[in-house]
């Protein structure tokens, strides 16, 4: 059921704690479109503490980098983002440059929370990252301090909002100093535009070094946004066990391998897909092999009940040391399909033997 309810009301009291607008009819108003979040909406999902901090993340958290830029559907984001948080996710991401264009996705999120979730800002957990190109010259792009709190403060006027919950370094930067950089979150989180710190992208030594650079300036480092999958296990190879021992928590990205994971390939490559595009993921990448080994782990998946997406999901936070599992998806079914995961999340020695076996074949 999609959490839009579409009223004609006059609002008389509304009470966002438990999702319940008292109202009037009144037959002479335009027709209003008012969104009342799901009540039940915390009660299946499953919240996981961020490393050894006081935040908990949502088991499948949501991320704006396809489909809800400026030249994508403006209603489809909406009705995402609801029934995301309908389901229990209260956490969304974003980056500076997420769209296209640059900006845009943090524009139409901007747009929807005010439209819609503005009530609920306090049960929403919403990030940006600065890190990449944004604009041209020598000050939009990579680590300085001068565009990474420059960047905070444009992102933080896309999106309406007087803070972000965390704010990321994207990559490292081979240049700037670490200390610059993590210097620039800090004062991020000391000047009131953020709560908490992460980053994304480096590798194990290098979060080792701004973990303790950040707990150095008293604002620890939060949460690390590495890329995951049954197809990309590179954090397993250093990295978890840094941000496990440094009680760092984990929100891995592109969990289903930006949708080889899923059945969207299976009877070649759809015409609205992202394969499609030919750009992020590479048409040539879905190959023979490559469909013969997403067979196998479909046929594993069906095996344990579950749709391949799931089976991804929950794989992945099959690692205690994963806080969540950070998903995208072009299409309101898809968010279920993801949060469906977590209604199989246990693996026997076998089925994970099994998926093993599949994987170590030639890709
Ligand atoms: P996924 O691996 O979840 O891939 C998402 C794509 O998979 C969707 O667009 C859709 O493809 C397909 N898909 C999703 N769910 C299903 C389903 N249930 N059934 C079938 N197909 C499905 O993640 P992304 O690559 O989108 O990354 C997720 C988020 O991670 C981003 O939005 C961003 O927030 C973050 N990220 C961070 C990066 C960083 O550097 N820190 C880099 C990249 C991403 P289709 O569109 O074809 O339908």
């Amino acid at each position: 059921m999609e959490g839009c309810a579409r009223i004609c009301v006059r609002i008389v009291e509304y009470r966002p704690f438990v999702g319940i607008c008292v109202s009037a009819p009144i037959p002479d108003l335009p027709e209003i479109a008012v969104y009342v979040p799901d009540v039940q909406r915390y009660e299946s999902m499953e919240y996981r503490r961020c490393g050894r901090s006081g935040i908990k993340l949502p088991a499948v958290s949501l991320g704006l980098w396809h489909n809800f830029g400026g030249a994508d559907n403006f209603e489809k984001a909406r009705a995402m983002l609801r029934r995301a948080f309908d389901l229990g996710i209260t956490h969304f991401d974003l980056a500076n440059n997420y769209g296209p264009p640059y900006g845009s996705a943090e524009e139409t999120f901007g747009s929807i929370f005010k439209k819609d979730l503005q009530p609920y800002r306090d049960e929403l957990i919403i990030s940006t990252k600065a890190g990449w190109d944004m604009w041209p010259g020598p000050y939009g792009n990579f680590g300085s301090r001068k565009y990474l709190l420059a960047s905070l403060d444009q992102s933080l006027k896309r999106m309406g909002l007087e803070y972000v919950d965390i704010f990321y370094h994207h990559r490292p930067d081979p240049e700037t100093p670490m200390e610059e950089s993590m210097g620039a979150l800090d004062t991020a989180v000391r000047s009131g535009r953020a709560l908490y710190v992460g980053i994304s992208a480096y590798n194990a030594e290098q979060t080792a070094q701004a973990v303790k650079i950040l707990r150095g300036l008293g604002t620890p480092c939060l949460i690390h946004q590495p890329r995951y999958s049954m197809f990309d296990r590179t954090p397993e190879q250093g990295l978890f066990d840094v941000l496990g021992k440094e009680g760092v928590g984990a929100i891995v990205f592109s969990p289903l391998a930006q949708g080889l994971l899923s059945d969207r390939y299976l009877q070649g490559i759809p015409s609205d897909s992202r394969a499609a595009r030919d750009f992020f993921l590479k048409k040539k990448n879905v190959n023979e092999s490559m469909l013969a080994r997403v067979n196998a782990l479909n046929e594993i998946a069906r095996q344990r009940g579950q749709s391949l997406a799931e089976m991804a999901v929950a794989w992945v936070l099959r690692d205690a040391r994963v806080t969540s599992a950070l998903v995208g998806t072009s299409r309101v079914a898809q968010i279920d399909d993801n949060v469906a995961a977590l209604r199989n999340m246990k693996f026997s020695d076998e089925e994970l033997k099994g998926i093993e076996d599949v994987l170590r074949r030639e890709a």
